[in-house]
């Protein structure tokens, strides 16, 4: 779906929220449970009404903080990471609860720039993420921040929100923050500055008047707000940001009220990556397919591919890269993303699915490319 304007925002149905650590905690680092209660029971009812939810939240530090009654956040790494450590658990421990009393089941994911990075590991936790979506869970994702150390760090979770939403093909992003918006110029400092309900381009002048202002319990600040509208935007994802403390603020986003600000994309996400399959991405090798697949291809624009329907393996190629799919007189079709390696699925071609998990010991899943990874050509 693309997303044009705010009524368009009705039809999103897969939603990346994320939750800014000063909109759970207190300026003294303790839990604000009433808003934890409240976002629980909104985006428990949004669960109930069809939405896919995943909650990307902040506040392990702060909570471990509050539990250790340590004066201030620790400024050494080991000290950011200790208190992470203690205060992640209790922080899924009040998510548990809160969304326990709706009746709704979450799980805890923590992902470091690896699991972006390394191809298994992306692929790995995009299956992860879409089980739990179809199993009805509520994923609520954290950085690792006890292991992610300097360049593996992805450093604050606007960012990690555009990249879940790539990771699990959001609709749409919406980040609550202790600002109700993205401003002309930083309304701490400049009183004039005005909401802008709209934003259909990240320029170098939206980029500028967003300072770097932030307050001193989380992370980012708006400028880590526009840097990951930036990046969601160009992969496909509109993002909304607007006020943590404002009640419902996700519930009426998603009935097309004017709150906050949305950074438009212009583009979907299947289309941005089906045009980075198509122009943009390096083949890795080939899988020859039968006439049958040949003819499913043709007939519904785009199918996905089973390891029946596979002739033969050209190539050295990892799961999570790209392959070009041909004809048996050498004729290119299509290109798609494939989830078995060249070694896998040498031993798996022209098996039926049900013979996957016996012949390699564990199945990723049926398909070798999924339709919305295969692009015609
Ligand atoms: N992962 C950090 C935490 O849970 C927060 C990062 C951020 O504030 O963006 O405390």
């Amino acid at each position: 779906m693309i997303i044009r304007n705010r009524a368009d925002l009705r039809q999103a149905k897969r939603i990346v929220v994320k939750v800014g650590t000063s909109t759970i905690t207190y300026p003294n680092y303790s839990r604000n449970f009433t808003r934890i209660d409240h976002l629980a029971r909104e985006l428990s009812d949004l669960h109930n009404r069809g939405k896919e939810i995943i909650l990307v939240s902040s506040g392990a530090q702060a909570v471990g903080v509050d539990r250790l009654r340590l004066p201030e956040k620790p400024r050494t790494i080991p000290g950011k990471q200790a208190v992470a450590a203690v205060g992640q658990g209790i922080l899924m421990h009040s998510y548990e609860k809160a969304f326990a009393e709706y009746g709704v089941t979450v799980a805890q994911v923590l992902l470091t720039r690896m699991e972006m990075r390394d191809r298994h590991h992306y692929i790995n936790s995009r299956n992860t993420f879409m089980e739990l979506l179809k199993m009805g869970v509520i994923p609520i994702v954290n950085e690792n921040d006890t292991v992610a150390l300097d360049d593996l760090k992805i450093g604050d979770n606007d960012n990690m929100s555009a990249l879940v939403g790539g990771l699990a093909d959001a609709d749409l992003i919406v980040i609550l923050s202790d600002i109700d918006g993205y401003y002309t110029a930083n309304p701490a400092t400049h009183p004039d500055a005005v909401l802008v309900h709209e934003v259909p381009e990240i320029t170098p002048a939206v980029e500028e008047a967003a300072g770097d202002a932030g307050s001193s319990r989380g992370t980012g600040g708006m400028m880590t707000k526009i840097q990951a509208a930036k990046q969601a935007t160009s992969s496909g994802i509109s993002l909304v940001i607007a006020s943590g403390t404002e009640r419902d603020a996700v519930a009426r986003i998603l009935d097309g009220e004017e709150v906050g600000t949305l950074f438009l994309s212009g583009e979907n996400r299947l289309q941005v990556r089906k045009r980075w399959l198509a122009f943009g991405a390096g083949c890795h090798g080939t899988l020859v397919v039968d006439d049958g697949c040949v003819q499913a291809l043709r007939r519904e624009g785009s199918c996905s591919i089973l390891p029946a329907g596979i002739l033969r393996v050209d190539g050295d190629f990892e799961a999570g890269q790209t392959v070009s799919i041909r004809d048996g007189a050498g004729k290119e079709l299509a290109r798609g993303l494939t989830h078995y390696s060249s070694a896998e699925l040498h031993k798996i071609k022209g098996v039926k699915t049900s013979q996957i998990e016996q012949i390699l010991g564990a199945k990723v899943c049926d398909e070798v490319i999924h339709r919305d990874d295969l692009v015609l050509l």
